[in-house]
This record gives C-alpha cells, structure tokens and sequence, in this order.
C-alpha cells in the first residue's frame, strides 16, 4: 500500500471515529431467536491490546434476523493509533470478524455470557 493511501484510510478512520458514538452504547444485541451479545472487545493492531470502552467507537445495524454487522474504529492511547473492526455477530452464538485485514471466526462460550448475563441481572 503506498503512502497516500494509508493517509486517506486514515484519515477516513478518523472521520468515523468523531462521527460513531461509544461502541458499549449499542450493546446489548439480542436475537430474537438466538443469544444476547453483552459485550465485543477490538485489539489495538499494533500492540495487540484490548482498547477501553470509551475509545471504542462504532454502530451495530441488524442486517438480517439472524445477523447484524457491526463497525467500529478503536483509538489505542499508548500507540496513538487507530484500528478498524468489522464484526458479523450471528444469533447462533458465533461472530466473524474483519481486523486487520483478515477474517476470523470466533465462538461464543454461552456458559460464560448467561453467567455474566446472570450476574447482570443479580446487580
Ligand atoms: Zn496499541
């Protein structure tokens, strides 16, 4: 990639990253006929760190009934740099996600979210 063109997606990441609100604010995803996402995490690309909440900014729009798309821009505050995430959360309890180039599935572990949904709703 050459230099003009990493300045343009840069430039175009910056841009979502004032427009989008808090990713955490879109959360909880519930499927109808599926589970409940409580929570998504992006990694800083350079560092590989999770980045907080705050300075994780993005949507979530339904796309299908089983399937929603989420996109956020994360700002990692030790390596002032930002990382794109594109997110396919799927009701069966799976999502796929586009970081860095690359896509990726992950597995949900139900047990672990209906505790943390259990311990939600205990608080
Ligand atoms: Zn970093």
């Amino acid at each position: 990639m050459n230099q003009s063109k990493n300045e343009q997606r840069n430039q175009e990441f910056r841009k979502l990253f004032s427009e989008y609100a808090q990713l955490s604010l879109s959360f909880p995803v519930t499927f109808t006929k599926g589970i409940t996402y409580t929570h998504m995490t992006v990694c800083c690309a350079n560092c590989g760190l999770e980045v907080e909440d705050e300075n994780v900014h993005g949507e979530i729009k339904p796309v299908t009934e089983n399937m929603s798309q989420m996109k956020a821009v994360a700002y990692c505050q030790s390596c002032h740099l930002l990382t794109p995430a594109e997110y396919r959360l799927y009701a069966e309890g799976y999502f796929v996600g586009l970081q860095n180039g690359k896509w990726t599935r992950y597995d949900m572990k139900p047990k672990v979210s209906l505790l943390k949904k259990m311990i939600k709703f205990l608080f």
